[in-house]
C-alpha cells in the first residue's frame, strides 16, 4: 500500500455542497464590481520576493515570518507565493502603464498564501476579494470603497458588521506621533511583551495592533495619532466622515486602527464582526498614496480594501444563507441500450436550450436508474425505453416531491415540444 497523501496543513479542499456557496458568493462579487465600474485584474500567484519586501514592508508580520518563499531551482530566482494581491496589482499597473490616461478602478480575487498557525478564520492558503482605486486622492473614493462593501453585505443578506475607521495622517504627523509613542512605551517598558519590545524601535505603530489582552490597557492610554493631525489630514478625515454620514453609514472612530508602514496614510478602515471569535476582521482597507512610488512608478494616490472570503463564508454559514443546491431539470434514464445515441442527442438539444441534463451512466435496471434519478434532485426523468424509441418518443415522468407522479409520452420531433414540456411544468 502506498502511504496516504493529504492536503498541506492549513490548505483546504472546497467541495460540494460547500462549493455552491463559493460560486454564489463569487457571482455576487462580480455583480457588485460591475455595479461600481471596477474591472477585473488577474496577476500571477508567484512573484519575485523583492516585490513583497518592498510592497508590504520588511518589518511586517507577513514579510518577517509568513511568506512561502523559495529559490527557483532552474535559475536561482528568489520567488514567493503571493501573501496578498495589492503589491502585484500595483506592479502590473506600473509595468503596463495603466494610469497613462487617468485613474483606474480595479478588482481581483484568488488564493493567497501565508505561513500562519491554522485556526478558525486563519489558513495558510486562503482567499481574498479586493478592490483598488488607483490615481484618485479621495476622500470621495475612500467613501465609495467603503460603501461598496456595505452593498455587498446587503446583497449577501449579512447584518451586524461594524465599520471602524481611523486617519493615519501624513509622514511628518506620523513621525511626531512615533516619537511620542516610543517615549510612552519606554516609560512603561516593564509592561511590554516580547513582540512589543521587538517592535518598539522598528515599527512602534504596530504595537497598537496587539492582540495580547494583557497589553490592552497600556495601548488604550497610548498617545493618539489623531491628536497629531494637521489641518489637511483633518479635512480629509472629516470629509470621509461627512460622506459616510450622508450615506447613512454608521461608523466608530478607532484611534488604534493602524497599518504599520510609511506608505499607508490618511484613511484606514475595517469591517468587523463579533461572530467570528478571535478573527473578527472580515475586510480591511485604506489609503496607500506612497506605494506606487515605492514599487517604482510615478507617484499617484491609491486606496483599496481586501476581504477574507473564508470569514465571509463563515458568516453566511451561520446565517444559513446557502443557495439551493443546483438540481438538474432532467435525468436521462436509459431502459433500452440502442436508444443511447438518440438519448445523447436529445440531451444536447435540451442543454442548447438552457436546461441542465444529467445522463445516467453505468447501466443497471430501470428500477435502479429511477432511484438515481430521484436522488439527483432532478425535476423530471426522461425514460428512453424500447416502445418509445420505436415510436420516436420519450417518456417524461415528473419527480417533484408531493406532486402527482404522472408519466406521459412526448414526441421527440420537433424538440420544442419536449423543451416546452420541461420548462413549462
Ligand atoms: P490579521 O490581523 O487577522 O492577521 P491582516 O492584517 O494580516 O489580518 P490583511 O492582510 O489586511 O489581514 O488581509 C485582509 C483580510 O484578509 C483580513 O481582514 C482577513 O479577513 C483576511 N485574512 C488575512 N489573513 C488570513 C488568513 N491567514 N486566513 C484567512 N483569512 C485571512
Ligand atoms: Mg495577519
Amino acid at each position: 500500500m502506498n502511504p496516504k497523501l493529504s492536503a498541506v496543513k492549513g490548505m483546504n479542499d472546497i467541495l460540494p455542497p460547500e462549493s455552491a456557496r463559493w460560486e454564489w458568493f463569487e457571482s455576487q462579487v462580480r455583480e457588485l464590481m460591475r455595479a461600481y465600474g471596477y474591472r477585473n485584474v488577474r496577476t500571477p500567484i508567484v512573484e519575485p520576493t523583492a516585490l513583497f519586501v518592498r510592497g508590504i514592508g520588511e518589518v511586517t508580520d507577513i514579510v518577517e515570518k509568513e511568506m512561502y518563499s523559495f529559490t527557483d531551482s532552474l535559475n536561482g530566482e528568489a520567488l514567493t507565493l503571493r501573501p496578498e494581491n495589492t503589491a502585484s496589482l500595483v506592479r502590473a499597473t506600473i509595468e503596463h502603464n495603466l494610469l497613462y490616461d487617468g485613474g483606474k478602478r480595479l478588482w481581483y480575487t484568488g488564493p493567497m498564501f501565508r505561513h500562519e498557525r491554522p485556526q478558525r478564520g486563519r489558513y495558510r492558503q486562503f482567499h481574498q476579494v479586493g478592490a483598488e482605486a488607483l490615481g484618485f486622492a479621495g476622500p470621495d473614493v475612500d467613501a465609495e470603497l467603503i460603501l461598496m462593501v456595505r452593498r455587498l453585505w446587503t446583497m449577501l443578506g449579512l447584518h451586524g458588521l461594524r465599520l471602524e475607521i481611523n486617519c493615519l495622517g501624513q509622514a511628518p504627523e506620523r513621525a511626531s506621533h512615533r516619537a511620542k509613542l516610543i517615549a510612552y512605551f519606554e516609560a512603561h517598558a516593564a509592561q511590554l511583551d516580547e513582540d512589543a519590545r521587538r517592535r518598539l524601535h522598528s515599527n512602534p505603530l504596530r504595537i497598537l495592533d496587539t492582540k495580547n489582552p494583557a497589553m490592552q490597557e497600556l495601548v488604550q492610554d497610548a498617545p493618539r495619532l489623531l491628536d497629531e493631525l494637521g489641518e489637511e489630514s483633518r479635512a480629509h478625515f472629516e470629509g470621509l466622515q461627512a460622506l459616510l454620514r450622508a450615506a447613512g453609514q454608521d461608523f466608530v472612530v478607532n484611534p488604534r486602527l493602524v497599518r504599520g508602514l510609511d506608505y499607508y496614510n490618511l484613511s484606514v478602515f475595517e469591517w468587523v464582526s463579533d461572530q467570528l471569535g478571535a478573527q473578527g476582521t472580515v475586510c480591511a482597507g485604506g489609503r496607500y498614496d506612497g506605494l506606487i512610488e515605492q514599487i517604482g512608478g510615478k507617484p499617484a494616490p491609491a486606496c483599496g480594501w481586501a476581504l477574507g472570503i473564508e470569514r465571509v463564508l463563515d458568516l453566511l454559514a451561520q446565517a444559513e444563507r446557502q443557495p439551493e443546491a443546483p438540481a438538474p431539470d432532467a435525468y436521462v434514464v436509459l431502459a433500452y441500450t440502442p436508444a443511447l445515441p438518440r438519448a445523447l442527442q436529445v440531451a444536447e438539444e435540451l442543454r442548447a436550450a438552457g436546461l441542465a441534463v444529467l445522463m445516467h451512466a453505468g447501466g443497471g435496471s430501470l428500477k435502479s436508474q429511477m432511484k438515481k434519478a430521484d436522488a439527483s434532485g432532478a425535476r423530471h426523468a426522461l425514460i428512453f425505453g424500447e416502445a418509445e424509441w420505436l415510436a420516436g418518443e420519450v417518456s417524461v415522468k415528473s419527480l417533484r416531491a408531493g406532486g402527482e407522479q404522472q408519466q406521459r409520452s412526448v414526441a421527440l420531433q420537433p424538440a420544442s415540444l419536449l423543451i416546452d414540456g420541461l420548462t413549462g411544468a
